[in-house]
């Protein structure tokens, strides 16, 4: 992958844990490493084919001056998700942000922190089976879910592509007893795998999800379908989901919108993937 890198980028700014750090300011220093592909603007000659290093700079100057944190972390997450919305030639993003005066009682040269973070394409499946009471009015099923995708595309970390058409189904797993509502997104997200998750997470706790009855009736479930072609298999994460070959609901609107994407472990697009499950019912 080609980059643009920019070193020892110099910003006087306020962050820092103390008050003083945040009052008097001291002196950061930035390196980014910027992917994005370089070749079109190699052949024409033409700064329109790629993204300008002397306005990156000023960004990163002006984003670096325009708030206050308290981690260096922050600040350097907030300059990754600022790049990464604003210019989408940008496939990933390192930035590693250096506090030489930090406020530490030893002899040292400097400390840093160094984050990359990329745009990742996902699909998350939505289900919902149950009203919930907010500010004593029940949402419906249908009300909970669009609040749900607005809770996500008001994220800055996520942007929703596409929405499917909710289809509505009988109860699945033999424990819950009413209607789903079930569709599916596809969105681009900046957050890693395990980030996402606790997004999800947020979104369903904010409609009141609690996980007492495995499968059973739910105002809200947010489940990672795909998250890019990647095989994941964590404690807390697989990925793709391991029983979306299996269900309907999951396959039916995922067809919508992506009916050739292939499946990265058993290899078959989501259109041979629902014949298959359609033949077997
Ligand atoms: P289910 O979605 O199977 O009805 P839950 O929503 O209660 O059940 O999820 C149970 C756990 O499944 C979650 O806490 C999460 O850690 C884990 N999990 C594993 N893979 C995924 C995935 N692809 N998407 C969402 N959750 C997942
Ligand atoms: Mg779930």
């Amino acid at each position: 992958m080609d980059e643009i890198r920019i070193e020892n980028l110099k910003v006087f700014a306020n962050h820092g844990v103390l008050q003083s750090e945040k009052k008097e300011g001291q002196y950061f220093y930035i390196n980014a490493v910027i992917e994005l592909p370089l070749g079109k603007a190699g052949r024409t000659d033409d700064l329109n084919d790629t993204v300008s290093y002397a306005e990156l700079c000023e960004v990163m100057v002006k984003e670096m001056q325009a708030g206050s944190y308290d981690l260096i972390e922050a600040a350097t997450r907030h300059l990754i998700v600022h790049i990464l919305s604003n210019y989408k030639m940008i496939n990933s993003i390192t930035i590693e942000m250096r506090k030489p005066d930090a406020p530490i009682n030893a002899n040292f040269g400097s400390v840093s922190v160094k984050m990359s973070r990329g745009r990742h394409k996902v699909f998350i499946a939505y289900g919902s089976s149950m009203g919930y009471e907010m500010d004593g009015k029940v949402l419906e099923s249908p009300e909970i879910i669009e609040g749900a995708v607005k809770l996500l595309s008001d994220d800055p970390e996520i942007e929703i592509i596409k929405k499917s058409s909710d289809i509505v189904t009988e109860p699945y797993g033999g424990v819950a007893k009413n209607k789903f509502y079930n569709g599916m997104l596809m969105a681009e997200t900046f957050y890693e795998p395990e980030e996402l998750l606790d997004c999800l997470h947020s979104v369903e706790k904010s409609f009141g999800r609690s996980r007492e009855v495995h499968w059973g009736d739910r105002t809200l479930d947010l489940d990672i379908i795909y998250y890019d072609h990647d095989v994941i298999d964590t404690d807390r994460l697989s990925v793709p989901h391991p029983d979306m070959q299996n269900r309907d609901f999951v396959l039916e609107p995922l067809n919508e919108m992506a009916p050739g994407m292939v499946h990265p472990v058993l290899h078959m697009t989501t259109e041979q993937l629902l014949k298959i499950m359609k033949k077997c019912k």
